[in-house]
This record gives C-alpha cells, structure tokens and sequence, in this order.
C-alpha cells in the first residue's frame, strides 16, 4: 500500500516539475519577446502633463542642474537665482522601441518652469536713484573713481532684484559714468552758487561767513561809470539808507573814517593780508584797532562822498590790491 503511494506522489511530483518547468521557459519566452518590441523607458510629466521621455532620469536632472548653474553663473544676463516653478515628475514605462525619447524637447519645456530673478544696482546720489548698473562690482569701482575727486559727494549703491526682466534698464558703465559726473557737476555747482548768495567763502585762506547786506547789485567791479574817474573797484549794492551793514569775517579795524569819495569808510583786517572796505555809509559804530566778529553790524547804509543814493560799496583786498568780490559772494 505505502508502496503504490509512493510511486504515484513521485509521477505526479514529475508532473508537476514539467509543467513548471514549461511555464518558466514560456515566461522567458514572453519576456524576451516583449524586451525586443520594448524596452523600459521614464515618461516625464511636468505639472501633471506629458511632456515626453527620458532613456535615464539621472541623466535628465544632471543636465537640467548644469542648465541651471550656467544661468545663475551668466555675468553677462543679471540672474540672481534659478528656481523650478515644478519639478518633472518620472514614471518608469515600457515604450515601443520604435518611439524615440525626447531629452531636448523635455528641457525646452522645463525652461517654461524656471523662474528666473533678476539682479541689478542702482546707483545714488543723495538717496536719488541717477543710474542703473548690471553689476555690483563695476558700479563700486565707478563710485569710488568719482569720490577721489569729489570726496564731499554722497554717492551709494542699492542693490535690487526683480522677476521681470522688462523691468531692468541698465546702463553702460560708460554712460553711467558720463550721467553721474554731469549730475555731480551740476550739484556742486549749486552748492557753489548757494554759498555765495550766503557769502559763505574762503578769501585768501580768511572764511568769511556771511553778507555785509541783502539787495540789489547797481554797479559790478571793473566797470565805468560817468561819476568816476577810474575802473569800479567794488560792488555797489542798494538799500535802504540805515539798513545794518555786517562784517564778513572776525577782524580788526583799521579805519573808520571820512575818507573822500568814499565818504564814511570803515576798514577791516581780517590776516592773510585780506582786508575788507565799506563805503559811503551813513553812521560808523566802530572804532580803529576795535575787534570784531564775523557778522557784527559795524555800520548803517548811506549816500555819504560820491554817491548818487542810498548804497554799499564793498570792497575786497588781498595784500592792498582790491579783486573781484563776485568771485566769492553774490
Ligand atoms: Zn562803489
């Protein structure tokens, strides 16, 4: 009985192993069949659509990352930084091998996910923004070119960035250069005009600090006129007869006195051989050798020698030879 048993357990055992045996070989069969109509292949989806596939995604990544940094590493373009509005998404699939993968196509479409920012500098004058710059670096060594000769200048860099790029007009350096040395330029010379209206100057190394008087010039220095002899050696400048007369730098006095055409004359030393004169004045409040301080009232306007009205003759002397007080107020 066990006998029998036995040998029917080792047929159907035999049986079994053949069938098995077949099925394995078939499998194989259908596998080789499939791997030479297809082979395995990514398919790349990029926000949840197809875009196309990929022999290897490692492959795929790696090009879009040296993509990527060759952007960010541009000198010439302004990128700030690179990021991937989506990453592709992979999905292994078998593919006709006849179908061929599009590893071109996929990056051109990545190109649409980047979002690209963009850097640039402003450069500023006062806090005001004169010129844009593509790079940091150019525009520093601009600035700091354009301090040496005009250390008094308040020029500074704002670094900006934006994603569109429409928003980005640069200039050249060069032309950067020009628009900021023409606006320096100007703004030193209203600075210039305003301190002379202030009488704010340096005369021979003596700072004066202020007007003798406000008003209107009648008679500039140099010219001619039919009731003197000579060439103007002052500046007449009207006003009101009384109206305060100020010294225009800290001094000593070295004449205040009736002297000629000149009528009541007051003198002042100021050093550095720098003296200053006011003429024709209606009333002295100072004396010879009296110190006084810049913008201390030494006398009132009037119309005393030669004189047609109510004036200020103001004269400037360097080592005794009057100049052009033009040159340094009004
Ligand atoms: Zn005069």
């Amino acid at each position: 009985m066990n006998c029998i048993l036995n040998k029917k357990l080792k047929f159907y055992t035999k049986e079994m192993l053949k069938v098995f045996n077949l099925s394995l070989i078939a499998l194989v069969f259908m596998i080789a069949i499939l791997f030479m109509k297809y082979k395995p292949t990514y398919a790349v989806s990029i926000a949840g659509e197809e875009v196309g596939y990929v022999q290897s995604k490692e492959a795929l990544q790696e090009v879009l990352q040296t993509n990527i940094e060759k952007l960010e590493n541009d000198q010439a373009q302004n990128i700030e930084k690179v990021t991937l509005e989506a990453k592709p998404e992979f999905t292994l699939k078998l593919v006709n091998k006849a179908e061929e993968t599009n590893e071109q196509e996929i990056l051109v479409a990545m190109q649409k996910e980047m979002k690209i920012t963009y850097h640039y500098v402003e450069i500023q004058l006062d806090g005001n923004t004169i010129e844009t710059v593509n790079q940091k670096s150019e525009a520093e060594e601009l600035i700091g070119t354009i301090k040496q000769d005009h250390p008094e200048i308040n020029l500074s860099l704002a670094e900006k960035t934006t994603e569109n790029i429409e928003e980005i007009k640069t200039s050249s350096i060069e032309v950067a250069k020009t628009t900021l040395l023409a606006q320096v330029g100007e703004k030193e010379q209203k600075e210039e005009q305003i301190k002379r209206e202030q009488g704010i100057a340096n005369v021979n190394g003596i700072q004066l600090a202020t007007l003798p008087i406000k008003g209107t010039i009648t008679s500039r220095y140099g010219v001619n006129s039919r009731i003197r002899v000579s060439t103007h050696t002052g500046l007449d400048i009207a006003a009101t007869t009384g109206t305060s007369i100020k010294v225009v730098a800290d001094g000593t006095i070295t004449c205040a006195s009736y002297s000629g055409s000149y009528g009541n004359l007051v003198k002042v030393s100021h050093g550095n051989g720098v003296e200053t004169w006011y003429g024709h004045t209606s009333k002295m409040y100072v004396k010879v050798g009296q110190k006084v301080t810049a913008g201390e009232v030494i006398a009132a306007v009037g119309s005393t020698g030669n004189s047609t009205g109510p004036h200020l003759h103001f004269e400037i002397r360097i080592n005794g030879n009057h100049v052009n007080p033009q040159q340094y107020v009004y």
